[in-house]
């Protein structure tokens, strides 16, 4: 159902909902709390609560706001809590500054600082605690909707909408879950933890089961035997582009090719993950496999998941198909509706071969003539829907998927379902590994030399920094602080930015100046991780580098030493030493990401933490993994029964 159908949504209400990645009644009925706030009043001076804090407290002063760049705010003013008067601050609340007035009784949630007497508050009731225990949920919001109003949204949404059973009820029986429906009334409006808990579980169980009974689906699609399946490859002439290729192919990627052109020919789906660090070479052999299948007759599909990285790919297919008579095509969202129809055309005619694009290509507009492989790039950053969907436009799709994340084999098949992993581990010849150091920020005179030589080069450098902007909660670097400071140390050369906030066309307007040297140092967060190719970049400075997993690290290491010329990496931090020093020692991403994961506790799995096919609202894969191996079987059972 359509949220324009809700009480209350206009279509205002719509495009910002949009934004928050809410788009039917499911979405917004499914828009979890991503925290609950556990009300009963803590007392000042007990240290234990500090971090948690709770309580009512009497308004002192009229609240004053102060703006910052990047549309940030911050309210303060001055309270009597428990007869201490401290100070309270919240981040982007300007609005509540006609709600509170000297006098007033407020509840304050956040994080208490006894020395500074400053409380951080996330959170500000316009009332009294209440007596008993009471939980909030609290939602990701914008600044246009409240939490009220989010509330009163999903309210409706329950009541008109209606929720699936997922869960087999033998399955519900077994753990003693309760419905669906129920769980979800109780995680917007939680009555006590105890049940609370229960609805999480519950419904962290249905995200797994919901997603792991996918995965067997395909995997059973993928196992039939079938003569349609064999693709008559032209072996001579993929040889001979094998042989006219600018470079030779390490042996990796030989023997990776032959592995999946024997996928290709034989009479069961290919269903293949192909695993190499970043740089080592994946697309080209993509590129051949696909050429393979035009020689059989068969369109192929490439899914990249951001425009930069469709355009790059489209670029480089380009070059390497001139001299035959392999057509290559480009589709995303951002074309013009000629162009798209154009693009749309030639396919269904048969005249591109090998269609590149973002989700664009999985439109329902796009039909294809013959589409006989399916290709994604950076894999993990799909959700399952969306490769099912993709694979869905053929009869006989081969399916190739790629990743650079180095992810152990038995959560490969775990979380891809029982696919066959291929590994590039070699890299092209005339590469040189990356020196790596880990700097103090005492020491960043050394960096920022290393950052003048490589530009008096003709060189560019990336500087990365964990925040966008400013934040009183921490002093870790951010974006707008180091390019005023990169701007005054190298006066004479162009410093730009580049941050997940930015809209779209200002990010491939950054990015585009950025690959066409008219940028010399690019400060960015982590939005450059995937895939961004400029081969003139030769350093990578990383502030706070003990922010990141070293998988993360990894990646965005992968952005310099991708030509012959020698390139630096220097992770800047005081902290975490001996983890970080992995990073001098190795650059081999295996090796990194099983360090990684004796290491870290949580989070951060392989970097997948914000990726798409693993971006589950409640679980966690790698958190959760011992859950996910237990639906897995509960799946098959259910499935075999
Ligand atoms: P990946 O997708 O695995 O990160 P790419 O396929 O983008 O890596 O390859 C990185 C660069 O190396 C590209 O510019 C590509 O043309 C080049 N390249 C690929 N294979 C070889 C090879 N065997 N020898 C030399 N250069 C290669
Ligand atoms: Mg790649």
């Amino acid at each position: 159902m359509e949220l324009r159908n809700i009480k209350g949504i206009g279509e205002k209400s719509v495009k910002l909902l949009n934004n928050l990645g809410i788009y039917n009644v499911d979405d917004l009925i499914r828009n979890y709390p991503y925290r609950f706030d556990i009300l009963t009043k803590r007392s000042i001076n007990d240290e234990r609560f500090f971090d948690n804090f709770v309580s009512d407290g009497i308004v002192e002063s009229n609240p004053v706001v102060n703006f910052f760049k990047g549309n940030m705010n911050r309210l303060s003013f001055r309270c009597n809590v428990q007869s201490k008067i401290i100070k309270v601050t919240i981040f982007n609340r300007a609005f509540l500054k006609n709600n509170i007035k000297p006098g007033d009784v407020i509840t304050i949630i956040g994080k208490y600082n006894p020395k500074s007497e400053v409380l951080t508050a996330s959170n500000i009731l316009l009332k009294k605690l209440p007596g008993g225990l009471e939980i909030i949920p609290v939602y990701h919001l914008c600044k246009e909707i409240t939490s009220k109003q989010m509330k009163n949204f999903i309210n409706e949404a329950i009541n008109v909408g209606s929720v699936k059973n997922n869960i087999p009820d033998a399955i519900k029986d077994k753990y003693g879950f309760i419905s669906e429906q129920e769980a979800i009334k109780i995680v917007h409006d939680p009555k006590d933890e105890k049940n609370l808990k229960l609805a999480l579980k519950t419904l962290k169980y249905e995200e797994l089961f919901t997603y792991m009974k996918k995965v067997r689906e395909l995997k059973i699609k993928n196992e039939e035997h079938d003569k349609s399946y064999i693709k008559n490859i032209d072996l001579n002439k993929v040889n001979s582009f094998i042989n006219n290729l600018p470079f030779e192919l390490t042996n990796d990627q030989k023997k990776v090719t032959y592995e999946m052109l024997k996928d290709l020919t034989s009479d069961i789906k290919m269903n293949r993950l192909l695993q190499g660090d970043v740089g080592s070479g994946k697309t080209i052999v993509a590129f051949i496999l696909a050429y393979a299948c035009h020689t059989s007759g068969y369109q192929s599909a490439f899914m990249t998941p951001t425009e930069v990285l469709s355009i790059q790919h489209y670029q480089n297919a380009i070059k390497l198909f001139k001299d035959t008579n392999f057509k290559v095509g480009l589709l995303t969202g951002k074309m013009r509706a000629k162009e798209k129809k154009e693009i749309y055309k030639k396919l269904e005619d048969k005249e591109i071969d090998l269609l590149i694009g973002t989700h664009a290509i999985i439109s329902d507009k796009v039909i294809w003539n013959n589409l006989g492989f399916v290709i994604t790039d950076e894999q993990h950053r799909f959700g399952v829907n969306q490769r099912l969907a993709l694979k869905n436009k053929s009869n006989t799709p081969d399916v190739l998927m790629m990743s650079a994340t180095p992810i152990p084999r038995t959560y490969a098949l775990t979380i891809y379902g029982d696919t066959d992993v291929s590994i590039i581990k070699t890299m092209p010849k005339g590469r040189l590994p990356v020196i790596t150091k880990v700097k103090k920020t005492s020491e960043l005179k050394d960096v920022l030399s290393r950052i003048y030589d490589a530009l008096k080069k003709g060189n560019q450098a990336y500087v990365i920094a964990p925040m966008i902007e400013e934040n009183e909660d921490t002093d870790y670097s951010n974006v707008y602080d180091l390019k005023h400071k990169f701007e005054i140390a190298f006066k004479n050369y162009n410093t730009q930015i580049l941050h997940g906030k930015m809209n779209g066309d200002e990010k491939d307007r950054i990015m585009e100046n950025f690959k066409n040297n008219k940028i010399n140092i690019l400060i960015s967060t982590t939005v450059i991780e995937v895939g961004v190719d400029n081969k003139n970049a030769t350093v990578m400075v990383i502030f706070d580098a003990d922010r990141f997993g070293l998988s993360q690290l990894h990646q965005l290491r992968g952005r310099v030493g991708r030509n012959s010329l020698q390139s630096y990496c220097y992770l800047v931090s005081d902290k975490d030493k001996e983890r970080l020093n992995i990073m001098e020692e190795t650059s081999d991403g295996f090796k990194i990401s099983e360090a990684d994961f004796k290491l870290r506790g949580q989070g951060d799995l392989f970097g997948l933490r914000q990726s798409g096919a693993l971006s589950f609202k409640l679980s966690d894969v790698r958190r959760d993994y011992d859950l996910l191996v237990k639906v897995k079987d509960d799946v098959n059972e259910y499935i075999n029964n």
